[in-house]
């Protein structure tokens, strides 16, 4: 444990941005000293206010196990602190499911043979309209990367659409240059989600053997980018169960860690997204189970106390609304993933994965507050904007 220096984490590698952070990892086999942690070093980092990386480790080792009540208890008090009892609710709307890319988990990739639909502008205002209607206010907009189709002015022109229905519109889309998130921004954008997927570099060619995102340096450098370009909110995360869940989980808490600390203007998140049934045969290397994903969100939580967690439909229903105490700060409700899913769904297209938790917004608004939560649709208005909602 004592190989990882506290000095790796952040403030030594703003030069080469956070992939010197990776580049020093490499050389540290973060999986043994995760395991190499025991009982007395849990308690140590529990009795902690701020937590060194050297304490992350040590909650998601398998020594932190026994002590999983007094994180949630902690991880409670924290959030509470924070942010309050409550959950913003958003909900993806997917503009396009073209993509060059050949994933191997993914639905989209450029084999899988599916029916290929990209919205127009009426379309989408259809859309934007269907998921208004339930109240809803933030708005994730998704494609899948093909920029001859879905081009960053396409984007922008789906976004002049959707501004007065919604005042807080966030992408996530394949990574682009700053200049390109800086258009995005100034045409109303205010938040990115981009998930490395796997911060495991000698693992990410395999899962990604073509296309753009197969290049894992300008993936990793996309949320810098977008932090620099003028984005109000940076979501990041990795795909749980590509690799060894406590490496992925550990890298993830770092990057998020870093972007705080180089860009403290920006409200850093983290998504905890576990791989999920798709149209393809691709299994996960690592069974991410409900009590795994758990010590990774109590762990997140004490190492992060700022940072918003969010909670998908990728999670069943009666699971994500016990994680709610845990720490989330943010679901996503009344959910598809297929193009053109909320307003034609006689026809839309395959989703991107399946859904576990089909519930209505008003069904998730109910479910949040019966565990003592406020659901928020709305909690940022942009005050140059013309946007009447
Ligand atoms: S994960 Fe994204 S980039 Fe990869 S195949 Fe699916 S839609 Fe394309």
């Amino acid at each position: 444990m004592s190989e990882i220096s506290a000095d790796m984490s952040v403030r030594t590698a703003q030069a080469g941005g956070f992939y010197e952070v990776v580049r020093q990892l490499q050389d540290v086999d973060v999986q043994a000293a995760c395991m190499a942690a025991d009982g007395y070093r849990v308690r140590q980092a529990l009795a902690k206010d701020t937590l060194s990386p050297e304490d992350f480790l040590a909650l998601l080792s398998p020594a932190a196990r026994p002590y999983m009540e007094s994180m949630a208890h902690k991880a409670r008090d924290v959030t509470v602190r924070q942010f309050g009892r409550t959950i913003q609710l958003f909900t993806p709307l997917y503009l396009s499911n073209w993509c060059t890319n050949r994933c191997v988990y993914c639905s989209f990739n450029a084999c899988s043979g599916i029916d290929r639909m990209q919205l127009d502008a009426a379309g989408v205002l259809r859309e934007g309209q269907a998921i208004a209607a339930t109240g809803l206010r933030h708005l994730l907009l998704l494609t899948g990367e093909a920029p001859a189709k879905a081009s960053v002015d396409y984007i922008r022109d789906c976004v002049r659409v959707l501004r007065p229905l919604f005042p807080s519109l966030s992408i996530e889309v394949y990574a682009l240059t700053e200049p390109e998130y800086r258009t995005l921004a100034v045409a109303g954008v205010d938040g990115m989600t981009l998930f490395q997927e796997t911060y495991n570099e000698a693992l990410y060619p395999s899962l990604h053997p073509a296309g753009p995102k197969s290049n894992y340096h300008f993936r990793l450098g996309a949320p810098e980018r977008a932090c620099r370009a003028g984005m109000r909110n940076v979501n990041i995360g990795a795909l749980l169960g590509l690799d060894q869940w406590q490496r992925d989980a550990f890298m993830t808490g770092m990057h998020a860690l870093w972007l705080q600390h180089r860009y403290p203007g920006v409200d850093i998140a983290v998504s905890l997204p576990r791989m999920r049934p798709y149209a393809g045969s691709f299994q996960p290397v690592c069974d991410v189970d409900d009590r795994a994903l758990v010590q990774i969100l109590l762990a997140m939580r004490l190492f992060l106390p700022r940072c918003g967690i969010t909670i998908s439909t990728r999670e069943r229903p009666a699971f994500r609304d016990n994680l709610i105490p845990l720490g989330v700060t943010r679901m996503s409700a009344g959910v598809s993933t297929a193009v053109g899913g909320h307003a034609e769904n006689e026809h839309s297209s395959v989703g991107q994965f399946e859904i576990s938790d089909p519930r209505s917004v008003d069904e998730v608004v109910e479910a949040v507050s019966r565990v003592g939560y406020q659901a928020v649709f709305k909690d940022w208005h942009p005050l140059e904007d013309s946007c009447a909602v």
